[in-house]
């Protein structure tokens, strides 16, 4: 490809690039980007896939739940990822009250002895990489260190993107469909203005990495442990390869920042107060890197309009505490991609044609939202809940492992027994 890049200097110095012309142009190749990308080269598109940055590059989001393994099936994955080296078996989830008194796992093979119940923790460079890597052996044509830096619109059509490359040079990409997987940037988002924040949900999540931390024993080494703060924040507990931890902070930015904006100091506080996350962080080293990120969970107003469709986080973000946010991207990112080689066969890539998609992805996003905002809720308890409805255990585990594709509407009245629970967000349809 960068044989193609046969620059011309424009007037004012800027270099530009040739044209190129595809049938699907793709911004981002994340887990989102890459898995569309796949779905579509495999199906004979010409697909470009523009990502700004060159891999591998670091990512977070390294807990993958069950239902994953359908979306990496689908791309030709999911038995590949048990011999790579950077990963580490997820047997369960488990909970820790704010005493540090941990609670019985949900343990997934308890619920089918499907293939897809052992999940993984992976490291995100990595696995990104062999998704994206996966999508150029499917003939997709990756572009590294490239940015979209504008849709290109013919009569409000979008029919393409201008990028930029590290070195400067711009050039258009043609294509008849655009999808935009450009994660929390969220490029199509902000070029059109869709952006909108989800409510009461402005969490800030703060995170860091440790070496030689705690694991427990067994099956449960390789567990995801979400530890209570007060007020409903929550430490997550990642056991990654390389004797490394990936352990965070969820909460309100009220709670968090109520003394200082120090990353590290709110950190070390937090830690003292939650003693399974202290004990289990005693015996490690810290990495020294903390990272923070604001107003967590939104969602676009318009899953795609003529010539466009928003996949993975470009489209939502929903809080992180059931790890969802992977399984989301592949997710959309196959079913966009579906849509999109529909949409191409018939010649109409207008926005109605991708109602169906919105539609898909939204309710599969409601279902475990309703729980987010449950969990959040100071008067819901796990095990209150399912003492009052054991009968909705196996819908319970449905909704934590991401088989979302299904009729929740028994579990979501009970929830709305114990936890105040938000009407569904009424936007996300194509802007047609
Ligand atoms: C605090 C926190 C904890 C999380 N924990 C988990 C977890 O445990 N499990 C889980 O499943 N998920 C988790 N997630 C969510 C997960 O990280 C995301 O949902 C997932 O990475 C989304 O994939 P994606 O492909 O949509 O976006 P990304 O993975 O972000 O990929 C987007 C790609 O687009 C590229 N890009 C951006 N803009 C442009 C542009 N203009 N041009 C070209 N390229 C561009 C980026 O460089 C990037 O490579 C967490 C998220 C947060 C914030």
């Amino acid at each position: 490809m960068t044989d193609a890049m046969n620059d011309t200097t424009g007037a004012e110095g800027s270099r530009t690039g040739p044209t190129v012309s595809c049938d699907v142009v793709v911004v981002g190749a994340g887990p989102a980007g890459s898995a569309a990308a796949t779905v579509l080269a495999e199906a004979g598109r010409d697909v470009v896939v523009l990502e700004r940055e060159r891999f591998p590059r670091y990512c977070l989001g390294e807990s993958l739940i069950p239902h994953c393994w359908y979306p990496l099936e689908r791309l030709g994955l999911a038995d590949r990822l048990a011999s790579t080296g950077f990963v580490v078996p997820k047997h369960s989830v488990q909970f820790v009250n704010t005493a540090g008194v941990r609670s019985k796992p949900f343990y997934f093979f308890q619920h089918s002895d499907h293939p897809a119940m052992l999940a993984w923790q992976v490291v995100r460079s990595h696995f990104d990489e062999l998704l994206a890597t996966n999508a150029a052996e499917k003939g997709a044509r990756l572009l590294f260190e490239t940015t979209a830096t504008d849709l290109l619109r013919d009569d409000g059509r979008v029919v393409g993107v201008r990028a930029r490359t590290a070195d400067g040079t711009t050039f258009e990409v043609r294509a008849p469909a655009t999808i935009d997987a450009s994660g929390r940037r969220a490029f199509g988002q902000h070029s059109n203005r869709w952006r909108e924040p989800d409510g009461k949900m402005r969490k800030v999540a703060l995170w860091t990495y440790y070496k030689g931390a705690m694991r427990d024993p067994g099956r449960d080494e390789g567990a995801t442990t979400i530890a209570y703060l007060p007020e409903k924040g929550w430490f997550w507990y990642i056991p990654q390869t390389d004797d490394t931890v990936s352990v965070g902070i969820v909460a309100d930015p009220e709670y968090l920042f109520r003394e200082t904006r120090e990353a590290r100091a709110i950190f070390e506080r937090e830690v003292e107060t939650q003693p399974w996350i202290r004990d289990h962080l005693a015996v490690g080293t810290n990495l020294h890197l903390y990272q923070v990120t604001h107003d967590l969970s939104y969602r676009s107003r318009h899953c795609a309009s003529d010539g466009l469709v928003l996949v993975g986080d470009a489209f939502s973000f929903l809080d992180p505490v059931f790890s969802a946010g992977v399984y989301l991207a592949l997710q959309s990112g196959v079913l966009a991609a579906d849509a999109v080689d529909a949409a191409l066969d018939a010649g109409d890539v207008s926005a109605a044609r991708f109602s169906p998609y919105g539609v898909r992805v939204c309710r599969e996003i409601e279902a475990m939202r309703a729980l987010v905002f449950a969990f959040y809720d100071p008067d819901f308890h796990f095990s209150t809940f399912l003492k009052a409805h054991p009968d909705l255990h196996h819908d319970l585990t449905d909704c934590l492992i991401g088989n979302l594709d299904r009729d929740f509407t028994a579990l979501t009245a009970a929830l709305g027994q114990f936890a105040d629970l938000p009407e569904p967000i009424p936007y996300g349809a194509p802007a047609t």
